[in-house]
């Protein structure tokens, strides 16, 4: 009798309390990168930096590039552009009906070099794509109507299919978005200055500021933190009160035991008084192998000879067994009493 729901729950805690800790390590990271306020100090920043450990920073600026992708959708200028598009259709269910779905045709990336720039200097930015918090704009949603050739139209309708149309979504990452990127900054042999995701430490590339950033961390810990406690608790709970309906039920069954072996005993010796035996029922004392005798728990007169359904209990005649409703070991409801019969 393992009490799954409390420990499911528990469990659920132990993972929502190491998300939790996760969540408040990178909050703590974060706090602790340096912060470049001009994006012209980075250069010198790099020289003066310790060359063994990654410099891990933090900058803002606005994005830019040399040779900005012009979107054929949206008519933005971006430095990231993804396309996607999506056949929707309708589909012949087992069921006789029609259900819509959708499946991804293609799914297109494209990037050209680009970098942050403040005014100052610029910071190139690479494998942007790969970085926590980058959302892109959504430049353009076009819905492209199938064309309705009649053999197209007979062959996907005998496929069970029936073409609605194309989805065409854009996303954009647009010039001149203000962006705070944190990751590590080097410098190669042209001078040139770049922000990468580090061999181990945070690479973000965001809307938010790095306050908003760090804010936002801190909130999902302490979120994380609630959950577990809440999950944490409501398991316990749990597990107490399967134990103690455990003790419970084990006190009841020990309790009748003790009332059913006190009346077989004392039959047993106004049997032995009486000297002829009431042999009909066979309720002479407890049986060989030291279980319960076979009387009734309720009337304790008459041998049981009833078994409840569903529980499965056997313990009483089927005389008291019609006053019952739920079952006197288990304390289950009673759907039906099947009688027994010996031979
Ligand atoms: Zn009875
Ligand atoms: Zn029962």
């Amino acid at each position: 009798m393992v009490p799954w729901g409390g420990v499911t729950c528990c469990l659920s805690a132990a993972a929502l309390y190491l998300l939790g800790r996760s969540s408040g390590k990178d909050a703590e990271v974060l706090k602790s990168v340096t912060r470049v306020n001009q994006l012209k100090d980075l250069a010198q920043l790099l020289e003066a930096a310790n060359k063994v450990l990654p410099f891990v920073v933090t900058i803002s600026g606005r994005v830019s590039s040399d040779t900005p992708i012009n979107c054929e959708y949206s008519g933005l200028r971006g430095v990231i552009v993804e396309e996607t598009a999506e056949q929707h259709f309708l589909k012949h269910n087992d069921a006789g009906s029609w259900i819509q779905d959708s499946a991804l045709m293609l799914s297109m990336c494209k990037e050209v070099p680009w970098y942050l720039d403040d005014g100052s200097a610029r910071v190139y930015v690479v494998g942007a794509r790969g970085a926590a918090g980058l959302v892109l704009t959504v430049g353009s949603e076009v819905f492209e109507e199938s064309g309705r050739s009649l053999v197209r139209g007979t062959l996907d309708y005998l496929q069970g299919l029936k073409m609605l149309g194309v989805k065409r979504i854009e996303r954009v990452l647009p010039t001149g978005t203000p962006l705070t990127v944190v990751g590590e900054a080097i410098k190669d042999d042209i001078g040139t200055v770049r922000i990468q995701r580090p061999l181990k430490g945070p690479f973000y590339v965001s809307h938010k500021t790095i306050d908003q950033l760090i804010a936002n961390l801190g909130k999902w810990a302490r979120w994380y933190k609630y959950a577990s406690v809440g999950f944490a608790a409501f398991g316990f709970y749990l597990i107490a009160k399967q134990a103690f309906q455990y003790i419970m039920e084990r006190k009841r069954h020990w309790e009748i035991k003790k009332r059913v072996l006190d009346a077989a005993a004392k039959r047993t010796t106004s049997d032995t008084e009486g000297s002829n035996g009431k042999a009909e029922f066979g309720v002479n004392g407890t049986r060989k192998d030291g279980q319960m005798p076979d009387i009734c728990v309720i009337c304790l007169e008459q041998e049981y000879n009833s078994v409840f359904v569903p529980c499965g209990h056997m313990c009483c005649c089927v005389t008291c067994s019609s006053h019952l409703t739920s079952c006197p070991l288990c304390r289950s409801r009673i759907t039906q009493v099947v009688k027994t019969y010996r031979h």
